[in-house]
């Protein structure tokens, strides 16, 4: 809990002091009509964790009086999601439908004291008398029916004499309300469906506003916490309780804030989208903001409970963002789990100087965490590396293998590369390395200094898994509808490869992947035959670093396990501070950092644009190579023309594929990019009139496709997207083909 109170509870301790109440009770009272997302834990850990503070109870209620859009499934999820939180809701799951038969003898009870009438106006009627705003609002006249034909007619109502819409329950309360919702609401109203749990026995349902009042009073509720949209309805809600005069106990609403979050979208009507449309693969998808899609993915509870108390609890509606989860689970893992080796892009190493085989016996932990644990590595003349961890030309800053650099194996020798072995195309296939026999981890007497130290996997030794990185599932920040998916939210990579203990001693289920990142092996669908982990989060984050204070300030060694690493100047240091707050990865922080040359540049370039983690890419990798080659003023560009051609990217004006198109170009003619984009018309394509012709011939083109994408098969829209695309060079705006191509194919 926080150490200082939230309003809610300073609001149950008067509560409690005064003596208005002996008990605290709450409840959780979701539509089980979607799955459970990061919003509802909130709310859960409100509700019930205010309960357990206060030595109450709190209940989980399905609030299920909408009989089309509620079903079974959801209610087990929801079951689910609150008992994987660790909480706990006593004997029994309450159901609003539970108290269909009492909700209805309280109606009955209002029309006999001349408090709700039938009315039978029809709905645009109604809206119209409803008034505005600044103008009150007039009775219908069926207002002015008599109790006894107030009380036939609702009879009827119930026994199914009527059709859907052709009369409604109100409660008879004030048409001139400055509380637009107290101008008579709807208490009632007709509905022929099945519902699935109270079956046929209803031909209307209780409206929210009196089904949540008179739950929540036959509950014995004390305090019932909902979100601000309800701020509204706590006129209606005190108003049904005390016409009843239900008083004991006489539960009473309070309104927190709403969690949003940001690259997602957060209501079960917009996630039961993206199931239903094939965007993801089900309610569990892990880059769903559902607790099934967390729990699938690998989060655990713990870090969701510290989430919540971390966001505390507001009365103000605001923007969480998904960076502060992430590091919530980073922090959980980070001293938890074990870490191990696994090589996502192999890339062949052979030490033609090491002959024979040994184990190497490694902790599964670091030094500085208090946890005990080995496991033997195989070692031999052949292993893999990671692909990018050589490089034959690198820039100035790369640390890793290179034909002039040596690096250190994590948890085994120095290694130096002695030959490059491309195939026919120039790709490289293989390392010839030698290593360094006094060099050996933990027993180093080589006196030789490497900048960094890589992981690593022996060849004969390793298992092939297969890894699913996630990224986030919405491009936009705040995003408007689906139309602003992550294309490539999901990478699987099949044939990673891991050290063998993995597998086979199975440590634990959460690990830590050296320099990826945290791993957690899927619950569904792994296998002994074929293994399955997902990318739960990568190893930094911005978050924690910029807003915890008390954390240390990340230091650049850290990226260089267990190699010795020539340290920063202060200068340095303190450059790579700022550029670790401007959002930087510490890679990136790091070449720049070390680099003059680099940073006076993007220094410059940064004072033209504030994007620092798109510039930032850009001199690093592209300005990079040419600084290689030539002074800075032998470049035939300049800093504030690569902040133009970035602004082109970040106001979409081009994308990423074509601004290296245009940067290659800068190098040759030294013209602005402004220029260049306009004279080879390479501005991104975002006109539907343009791009949409290119649909529909693909569309023509392709109609066995078009057949199995109208038969289920939605994954294919990612085929139709690609094939505009490359219609287009490359130059049509991805996120308006992704839409036209779904309106299109619909
Ligand atoms: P959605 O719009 O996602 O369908 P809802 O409000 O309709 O959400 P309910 O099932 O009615 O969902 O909500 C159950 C409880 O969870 C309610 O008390 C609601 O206020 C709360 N809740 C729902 N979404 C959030 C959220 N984003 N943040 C905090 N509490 C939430
Ligand atoms: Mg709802």
């Amino acid at each position: 809990m926080s150490e200082s109170k939230d309003f809610l509870r300073t609001i149950v301790e008067a509560d409690l002091k005064s003596g208005k109440y002996k008990e605290i009770t709450t409840r959780f009272p979701p539509e089980p009509n979607g799955f459970p997302h990061i919003g509802h834990a909130k709310s859960i850990c409100i509700n019930f964790g205010i309960a357990a503070d206060y030595n109450g109870h709190c209940n989980l209620r399905m609030d299920d009086t909408n009989p089309t859009k509620e079903d079974t499934k959801y209610v087990e999820a929801l079951k689910d999601a609150v008992q994987w939180l660790g909480f706990h809701w006593g004997d029994n799951v309450r159901f609003t439908s539970d108290y269909f038969d009492q909700i209805h003898d309280y109606a009955i009870e209002l029309i006999k004291m001349g408090k709700a009438y039938v009315d039978s106006t029809n709905e645009e009627e109604m809206r119209e008398l409803r008034g505005t705003v600044k103008e009150a609002g007039k009775r219908s006249k069926f207002a002015e029916r008599t109790i006894e034909e107030n009380l036939d007619l609702f009879e009827r109502m119930k026994n199914g004499d009527f059709k859907d819409g052709s009369h409604v329950l109100r409660a008879k309360i004030d048409m001139s309300a400055a509380n637009m919702k107290m101008r008579d609401p709807l208490l009632y109203r007709i509905r022929h469906a099945h519902h699935f749990r109270a079956g046929d026995k209803w031909s209307i349902y209780p409206m929210y506003d009196f089904a949540h009042c008179l739950s929540d009073f036959i509950e014995g509720v004390s305090h019932s916490i909902c979100t601000l949209e309800f701020e509204n309805n706590r006129d209606i809600y005190n108003w049904v309780l005390d016409t009843l005069g239900l008083t004991t106990v006489r539960p009473f609403q309070h309104e927190f804030a709403r969690l949003g979050i940001n690259y997602t979208v957060m209501s079960k009507r917009k996630l039961l989208e993206l199931v239903e449309g094939g965007q993801v693969s089900g309610w569990d998808d892990p880059r769903l903001p559902t607790i099934a899609g967390y729990k699938r993915r690998g989060y655990t509870p713990e870090s969701i409970l510290t989430f919540c108390d971390q966001i505390g609890i507001a009365k103000a509606n605001s923007m969480v963002d998904v960076a502060q989860l992430e590091f919530c689970i980073r922090d959980d893992l980070n001293t938890k789990v074990p870490r191990v080796m696994c090589v996502l892009d192999p890339l062949k190493v052979t030490i033609v100087n090491y002959e024979g085989s040994e184990e190497l016996e490694s902790s599964y932990y670091p030094d500085d965490i208090a946890k005990d644990g080995t496991r033997a590595l195989p070692f031999s003349k052949e292993i893999y590396i990671e692909r990018d961890d050589f490089m034959e030309n690198p820039p100035k800053g790369y640390f890793r293998l290179t034909p002039d650099q040596v690096v250190r194996l994590k948890h085994a020798y120095i290694i130096k590369c002695k030959e490059v072995i491309k195939d026919a195309d120039g790709k490289i296939i293989e390392i010839k390395a030698e290593y360094i026999a006094e060099s050996k981890s933990g027993s180093d007497t080589s006196g030789i200094k490497v900048k960094s130290a890589i992981h690593w996997v022996e060849a004969k030794t390793a298992k092939e898994v297969e890894v699913r990185v996630y990224d986030r599932l919405f491009l936009d920040e705040a995003p408007e509808g689906l139309e602003d998916v992550n294309p490539n939210s999901l990478t699987i990579i099949k044939n990673a490869l891991i050290e063998p203990a993995v597998i086979t001693e199975k440590p634990d289920e959460r690990f830590q992947f050296e320099r990826q990142g945290y791993f957690y092996a899927d619950p569904i669908d792994y296998t002994d035959a074929k293994p399955v982990f997902n990318k739960i989060v990568g190893l930094k984050g911005s978050w924690g670093q910029k807003k915890k204070p008390t954390t240390e300030a990340p230091k650049a060694k850290k990226e260089h396990i267990d190699g010795e690493v020539v340290a920063m100047s202060e200068n340095e240091q303190a450059l790579f501070n700022k550029y670790s707050e401007l959002g930087l990865n510490s890679e990136v922080a790091n070449t720049l950092a070390r680099d003059e040359q680099l940073s006076s540049f993007y220094e410059e370039a940064l004072a033209e644009l504030n994007s620092p983690v798109s510039l930032a890419n850009i001199v690093t990798n592209e300005v990079a190579r040419e600084l290689k080659q030539m002074a800075v003023h032998e470049l035939k560009f300049n800093a504030s023309q690569i902040a133009e051609l970035v602004k082109m990217i970040d106001d979409k004006t081009i994308s990423n594929k074509i601004a290296k198109q245009v940067f290659e170009e800068m190098v040759k003619s030294g013209n602005a990019p402004t220029k260049i984009v306009k004279d080879k018309g390479l501005v991104q394509i975002s006109d539907p009139s343009v791009i949409s012709p290119i649909i529909d011939e693909v569309i023509t083109k392709n109609p066995d496709n078009v057949e199995k994408f109208k038969a289920g098969n939605t994954k294919l829209l990612g085929f139709f997207v690609g094939q505009v695309l490359k219609a287009t060079g490359g130059k049509a705006n991805p996120q308006v083909v992704n839409k036209l191509v779904a309106e299109k194919l619909k």
